[in-house]
C-alpha cells in the first residue's frame, strides 16, 4: 500500500509529517506522493478538502485518513499523539473504508463553455453586487424563482460545514442525496420562495438558471472560481456525483457523538 501526507503549512503538521514519514520507511510501507493509495491528511478539515481536491482524479483508488492538529474535525480521527497508533494500524489494513457521497456541479457559462467540479463540502452560488436571482428547476420542472444573497448546496459531510450556518439541517451522512438551503431569500407579497431547506434524493437534478446580467460567483469547498469580465454564470446543474469518497476505517467514530461533542460539548 503506497501511503502519501498531505499536510498544512504550519510548523507541527511538518513535523508530523516527518514523524509519520519515518514511521513508514521504518515499516518498508511506500511513500508515493503522485499515485498514492492512501492519503494522510494533517491538519484540520480544510486541510482534508484540500486534500482532496488534490487528489479528486484519483478517488477510486484512493482511501483518506484525517489528523487534526486543531480542534476536532469532521474528517479528522486521529489526534497529534497517535502517530504511532495509526503507523500499527496502516501495517493492520485489511482495505476497510467507509464511504460517502459527493456533489456534482456542472457550471455553464455565457460564452457557450462548461466547466464540471466536484465538492466533498459544498457549493455555493451568491452575489455581493446585488440580489441574486435565479430559476430553480427541480428534475427540469420549474420548482420557484429565487431572490436573495444566494443558494448553499451542501453534501450529507459538508451538512455541518457552511450548510448548518445558513440554517440548513444536519444529514445523516448515510443517506445519499444532497441539501439545498437559502441564503437571506426576499419573501413577501410579490416575491415568493419555499423559505425551507431541501433534502434530495439520489436521483435528483437540481438546475439553477441565472439571469443574463448575473454576477454571481460560484465556490466549490475552498474554492471560489474566478471568472473575470469577460462571461458570466447562466446555469448551474447539481446532482449527486458517481464518485464517493472512501475513508480508510481502522476505527469507528460515531457521527452524532462527534456532532454532540462539536457543538454542544463532551467528549467525541
Ligand atoms: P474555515 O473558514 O477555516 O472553515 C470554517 C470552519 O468550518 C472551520 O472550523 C472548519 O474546520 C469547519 N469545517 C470544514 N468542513 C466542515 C465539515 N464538513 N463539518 C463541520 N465543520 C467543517 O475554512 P476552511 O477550513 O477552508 O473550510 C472550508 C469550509 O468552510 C467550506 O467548505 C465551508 O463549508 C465553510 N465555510 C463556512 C462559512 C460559514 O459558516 N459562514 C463560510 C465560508 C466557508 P477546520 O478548522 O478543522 O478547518
Ligand atoms: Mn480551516
Amino acid at each position: 500500500m503506497k501511503v502519501a501526507i498531505y499536510n498544512s503549512g504550519t510548523q507541527e503538521s511538518k513535523r508530523l509529517k516527518r514523524m509519520i514519514i519515518q514511521g513508514l520507511a521504518k515499516e518498508k510501507i511506500p511513500y508515493d506522493e503522485e499515485q498514492p493509495e492512501l492519503v494522510i491528511s494533517i491538519g484540520g478539515d480544510g486541510t482534508l478538502l484540500s486534500a482532496f481536491n488534490h487528489y479528486e482524479d484519483q478517488l477510486d483508488r484512493i482511501r483518506f485518513v484525517g489528523m487534526h492538529t486543531g480542534h476536532l474535525g469532521f474528517y479528522t480521527d486521529w489526534r497529534t499523539f497517535e502517530v504511532f497508533d495509526l503507523i500499527e494500524s496502516l501495517k493492520a489494513d485489511t482495505g476497510q473504508s467507509v464511504s460517502y457521497p459527493l456533489l456534482d456541479i456542472d457550471a455553464k457559462y455565457s460564452d457557450g463553455t462548461h466547466q464540471k467540479f466536484i465538492a466533498l463540502n459544498e457549493s455555493t452560488i451568491k452575489d455581493t453586487l446585488k440580489t441574486m436571482v435565479c430559476d430553480v428547476y427541480v428534475n427540469a420542472e420549474l420548482f420557484e424563482r429565487f431572490r436573495g444573497d444566494g443558494l448553499c448546496i451542501s453534501t450529507p459531510t459538508g451538512s455541518t460545514a457552511y450548510n448548518k450556518s445558513v440554517g440548513g439541517a444536519i444529514m445523516d451522512p448515510k443517506i445519499i442525496g444532497f441539501q439545498l438551503s437559502e441564503m437571506a431569500s426576499l419573501n413577501n407579497r410579490v416575491f415568493r420562495t419555499l423559505g425551507s431547506p431541501i433534502i434530495f434524493g439520489a436521483d435528483a437534478v437540481l438546475t439553477l438558471r441565472l439571469d443574463d446580467d448575473s454576477t454571481a460567483v460560484l465556490s466549490c469547498d475552498r474554492t471560489q472560481l474566478e471568472l473575470g469580465q469577460v462571461r458570466h454564470l447562466t446555469e448551474l446543474t447539481y446532482s449527486v456525483a458517481k464518485q464517493q469518497i472512501r475513508f480508510a476505517k481502522y476505527r469507528h467514530t460515531d457521527f452524532w457523538r462527534r456532532v454532540k461533542a462539536s457543538f454542544i460539548g463532551g467528549e467525541a
